[in-house]
């Protein structure tokens, strides 16, 4: 079949594709443990819920507005506002949208186009790349190094500008490894975006999912520039993927037009979905209490899942500062990464991602934000895996 030059780049996305794969071994009766998915596998906060559902019985399901309801532009406002140091963002510099997937796709369309470049340090969450061609734009890969906790270097991204770099994608606590960045790293970057006119996007979706320090934002980057824009959401944190709802901040007239984007594609996020995300953001105390059980758990899960992986000797793996993933590397793979997630799903169905679409082969990642007896139950297996 023919298809336009329009998705003659599109890439499926590999990892929602593995979590397919793994439902469908489910399906077929083989009792899979799924650690492939990038979402923490628990149930929404009871509270956030009910707001949805008390939206729904109060007949709040006609068109919302495109751009987000007012309640939810403001919660998103005071919640940066609660949990970062300088916050200036204002309700019309919020662009609500159908998770951070579509707000970054929104702000990419606008921003980037053919004969633009956008550095993205890899490792890198696949959709970045994708997202960047489907706006004519090129992604331009800057490595990081695991000696360096995959914390790309000014110096890295210097090298590789050129007059045609327009943008630049940080993740930070990144998927899939973890890494952190202090502020003075976060500082120094911003800054060096801020003399050439380069665009930053940070992708702060993994922020509140840190075990040691809290992880910067942007907004904590003092004297920011205005060529700047935070993509978060309710997927991680607040365990509410599937909901769909992220937000873009940004400045006005950018916002209006990822809007206008927005209002000829999709229109406003589901309504319903926005009145659970304005109360889990908006109320303060219970959205607090949410995040730190969260964080308490998640911090025992990785713990517990380091100190095993670390007993096979096939792997080498360090526990990440942020996040929800294990990023393991293989020490002497003599096949590839693919391979290897292949057999493993083959032999002792556990579901990981390989490296190959986050850009770095030789890696393994696997998700830890499950139920304690899955987890327990998977790193069993992999260490059956590697040591038969
Ligand atoms: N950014 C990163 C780094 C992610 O890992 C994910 C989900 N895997 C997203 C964005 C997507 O978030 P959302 O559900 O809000 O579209």
């Amino acid at each position: 079949m023919e298809f336009s030059p329009n998705v003659a780049r599109l890439e499926p996305s590999a990892t929602l594709a593995l979590a397919a794969r793994a439902r469908a071994l489910k399906a077929s009766g083989v009792s899979v443990v799924d650690l492939s998915a990038g979402e923490p596998k628990y149930r929404s906060p009871e509270f956030a819920a009910r707001a949805g559902i008390e939206a729904i019985e109060a007949g709040k399901t006609g068109y919302p507005p495109t751009p987000g309801i007012p309640e939810l532009r403001e919660a998103i406002v005071s919640y940066l506002a609660e949990t970062t140091a300088g916050s200036v963002a204002t309700p019309a510099g919020v662009l609500v949208s159908a998770g951070v997937k579509q707000a970054l796709f929104n702000c990419c369309y606008c921003l980037f186009g053919p004969g633009d470049e956008v550095l993205v340090p890899a490792p890198f969450w696949p959709s970045y790349t994708t997202i960047i061609e489907l706006a004519g734009a090129t992604p331009v890969l800057v490595d990081t190094t695991w000696e360096s906790g995959f914390v790309a270097d000014p110096d890295r991204l210097e090298a590789a500008r050129t007059p045609r770099t327009r943008g630049l994608l940080l993740n930070s606590p990144g998927n899939p490894t973890g890494a952190v960045y202090d502020l003075y790293r976060l500082t120094d970057i911003v800054r060096w975006s801020g003399r050439h006119g380069i665009w930053v996007l940070s992708d702060e979706i993994y922020r509140r999912l840190s075990y040691g320090e809290a992880a910067p934002s942007l907004f904590d980057v003092p004297d920011l520039h205005t060529r700047t824009i935070l993509l978060d959401g309710v997927s991680k944190a607040f365990c509410m993927p599937g909901w769909r709802i992220g937000y873009a901040v940004a400045g006005p007239d950018l916002v209006r037009r990822a809007a206008d984007l927005q209002g000829q594609t999709t229109s406003g996020a589901v309504g319903p979905s926005q009145y659970a995300a304005a109360a889990a953001l908006g109320r303060t105390e219970e959205r607090e209490a949410f995040v730190r059980d969260l964080v308490a758990r998640l911090r025992g899960l990785r713990d517990t899942g380091v100190a095993a992986l670390s007993e096979i000797a096939a792997l080498e793996v360090r526990a990440p500062a942020g996040a929800l993933y294990f990023y393991a590397r293989l020490r002497d793979p003599g096949r590839t990464s693919l391979d290897v997630a292949e057999a493993l799903l083959q032999e002792q169905a556990v579901a990981c991602v390989p490296g190959e679409p986050f850009g770095s082969p030789g890696h393994l990642r696997f998700n830890f934000a499950v139920e304690e007896a899955e987890l327990e139950e998977g790193l069993g297996r992999i260490r059956a895996f590697f040591e038969s």
